[in-house]
């Protein structure tokens, strides 16, 4: 039986190992925290720091394959695995390239992959330099995540909330749309492409709030979204799963913000709302089965459960039997202990044929269902 590791233990290791329990494969995680989602559901844990190079090559040297669940890593680890015959999804290359947004952006630029106008900034003294680039967005190079990384510029007077570190400034975007596609590409190179969906952000903590599948798009510009999509990953050359983040703006032009190599939030709703869910999906892509089917079910809008403002430790749950009682409705709690303003504690997807009905029940869960303590 094949051994595959995940390394991290949150809520898209945990969706993952769900999907395992149907496959033939032995599953390990490597994590710091005993008590996170995944620690329960893998067949053998790991404590241990995921960016250690010691702890990621002890973990993996034994192993047919190994991937992710989110980006920060240690790569060198991951590139020596690779060297030794363990199968690496998505490959380390990838992973560099990504994680660091200047290299991202670059990559986007030498594969005329259409994404926001940007400069590289070393220093906040640069920065301040760049006063006729405004309105602009600053983008910490590496390490940044949901949101903290990244700073909105709109006046030179805001040039003082930049990175002194090696970054992006990019154009802003009059944005109409943020969608995002996931998309699934297997060893031979075949790919499967899921339909795209439609982000709404909670404004003050830069999470994402709810989602729509399918995304709302004209045919052009849903032809645009794709041929952008399997233009990503098919330079990457690496099999896996991806997310690839885009703006649509106000003069329908299709600019890519970012590709997240491994599964994601963005397409939590797959687990019910489509035929293959994007967890089932990296298992047959990890194990070399063919390529799941990725049309929709039904319509669906996903709802992401974050901590309640103002509550911080043990977590209860308000509102469950009420937001189980409606029909079409699925939840998921992703066993988190501890709860805090802003934090990802679970999901819920909804189901309807009616878009109508997924606003009206999307808007009931977002109210009724609350992490608090
Ligand atoms: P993170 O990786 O931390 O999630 P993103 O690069 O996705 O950061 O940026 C977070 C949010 O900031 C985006 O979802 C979008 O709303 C806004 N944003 C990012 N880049 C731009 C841009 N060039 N123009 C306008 N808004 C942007």
């Amino acid at each position: 039986m094949q051994k595959i590791g995940i390394l991290g233990g949150g809520q898209l290791g945990r969706m993952l190992l769900q999907a395992a329990a149907n496959y033939p494969v032995q599953t390990f995680v490597l994590e710091n925290d005993e008590q996170c989602p995944a620690a329960h559901l893998c067949h053998h844990f790991t404590k241990g720091d995921i960016k250690d190079f010691d702890a990621v090559y002890n973990f993996g040297k034994n192993l047919h394959a190994i991937t992710i669940e989110i980006e920060n890593v240690n790569v060198e680890a991951l590139e020596k695995l690779e060297t030794e015959g363990v199968k690496v999804f998505p490959k380390p290359a990838v992973l560099r390239t990504i994680r660091n947004k200047i290299l991202q952006k670059q990559y986007y630029q030498q594969h005329s992959i259409p994404s926001p106008e940007f400069i590289i900034t070393d220093s906040l003294a640069e920065l301040q330099q760049q006063q006729s680039f405004l309105p602009a967005v600053h983008k910490i190079g590496q390490g940044g995540y949901d949101g903290k990384g990244v700073q909105l510029l709109n006046t030179k007077e805001e040039l003082a909330k930049g990175f002194d570190a090696p970054s992006v400034l990019e154009k802003m975007v009059n944005i109409h749309k943020e969608i995002a596609q996931m998309v699934a590409i297997n060893a031979n190179g075949e790919t499967a492409l899921y339909p795209p969906v439609e982000m709404l952000f909670d404004p003050t903590l830069n999470l994402l709030d709810y989602q729509l599948c399918p995304a709302e798009l004209d045919m052009k510009t849903l032809w645009k979204v794709e041929a952008i999509t399997l233009a990503v990953v098919r330079n990457f050359n690496s099999p896996g799963i991806f997310a690839v983040e885009m703006f649509v703006d106000k003069n329908g032009e299709v600019l890519v913000n970012e590709t997240a190599p491994r599964v994601h939030n963005s397409g939590h709703h797959t687990i019910e709302a489509h035929y293959c869910s994007q967890f089932d999906m990296l298992w047959r892509i990890m194990l070399g089965y063919p390529l799941g089917n990725t049309d929709a079910i039904l319509p669906s809008i996903m709802v992401n459960i974050i901590g309640a403002d103002g509550h911080s430790g043990d977590v209860k749950y308000e509102g469950l039997e009420e937001v189980l009682k409606i029909e079409n409705a699925f939840v998921h709690l992703y066993g988190k202990k501890q709860t805090k303003p802003g934090r990802k504690m679970g999901h819920v997807t909804i189901l309807s044929q009616e878009k109508q009905e997924l606003l009206h029940q999307s808007n009931k869960v977002k109210r009724t269902l609350l992490a608090k303590t």
